[in-house]
């Protein structure tokens, strides 16, 4: 694996997987790798004839600067992994080579109704910050394709839209989420919880599947199946629900019924102490 500190380095490399004719396959993350994160990799492997991962702790993304200085960072461990998952290229840039003129964005997109909702509610002007570096990224590595997990729903539909309003070419891939043993949605801030809130997260996912076969039965209306999956999660200790909704899976609009859209997601967001987890599954 080459590991590339700089847009040149990786732009000339680049240039000459190109010239031979081979297709890229991008992973951009913040690094604290997880099984998650290789299965990315892995589909990047499958599809494409070189993989790229990038490793960035984006700081224009966090809304809260103590979730940004807390973040996990384990760059050896990283590359190990990547290593062994036979991962052809590591871009691992400074802050200086992603935003050579400073982190002021010129000009935010308009993505709509997309960042209104959930993470865009309770997490302020953190999708700005996310397409802002998913863009600078795009542009500097000009992948065949993008991975992106399923795992952050609304970032995937953003960044789709993204790509549609820049006219890149490059062709995103949704990925499905990777879990732990008991249901728990692999992330990167995991590593925060104690074996005590790591019983209580399992939660998350029992309650999304129990909401969803609701949902499949369509019994009840959307709010009542939100209020109930709401109420279950308040009865665990030391959760705190910040929303659970199940939405219109391609506008992200509140739905009354489980028949008004062709399909349904069910997202949600906790807190446990002050690590803040994210989950969904899709009705239909
Ligand atoms: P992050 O490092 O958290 O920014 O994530 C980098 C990429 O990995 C994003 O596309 C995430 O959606 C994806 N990802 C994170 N956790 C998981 C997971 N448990 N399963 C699948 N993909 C994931």
């Amino acid at each position: 694996m080459r590991t590339l500190k700089t847009v040149t380095a990786l732009q000339k490399h680049l240039n000459e997987c190109r010239k031979a004719g081979q297709t890229i396959g991008f992973v951009p993350t913040m690094g604290a790798l997880h099984s998650g994160h290789l299965s990315l990799i892995d589909a990047s492997k499958k599809q494409a004839d070189t993989t790229v991962c990038s490793i960035f702790v984006n700081p224009t993304q966090f809304n809260e600067q103590s979730d940004f200085t807390k973040y996990p960072r384990h760059t050896a461990a990283d590359q190990a992994k990547l290593e062994a998952a036979a991962t052809e290229v590591l871009f691992l840039p400074s802050l200086s080579e992603i935003y050579p003129n400073g982190t002021e964005q010129s000009q935010p997109f308009d993505f709509g109704y997309l960042t209104q909702p959930m993470e865009g509610a309770h997490r302020p002007g953190h999708f700005d910050g996310m397409a802002q570096v998913v863009h600078r990224l795009l542009e500097i590595v000009q992948p065949d394709f993008l991975y992106m997990g399923q795992k952050d729903y609304q970032q995937f539909l953003i960044v789709q839209k993204m790509i549609e309003l820049s006219g890149f070419t490059t062709k995103i891939v949704r990925c499905p989420i990777v879990r732990e043993r008991h249901g728990l949605a692999m992330s990167s801030r995991n590593e925060r919880l104690s074996p005590k809130d790591r019983e209580h997260a399992a939660w998350i996912s029992r309650t999304l599947t129990k909401a969803v076969s609701k949902g499949k039965f369509k019994a009840l209306d959307v709010a009542s199946v939100e209020a109930w999956a709401i109420a279950q999660l308040k009865k665990v200790g030391g959760i705190e629900v910040e929303y659970f909704e199940m939405v219109d899976a391609q506008t992200l609009q509140k739905v009354e019924h489980f028949g008004d859209a062709e399909q349904i997601i069910a997202c949600t967001a906790v807190r446990i102490g002050d690590v803040r987890l994210i989950d969904n599954m899709f009705v239909k």
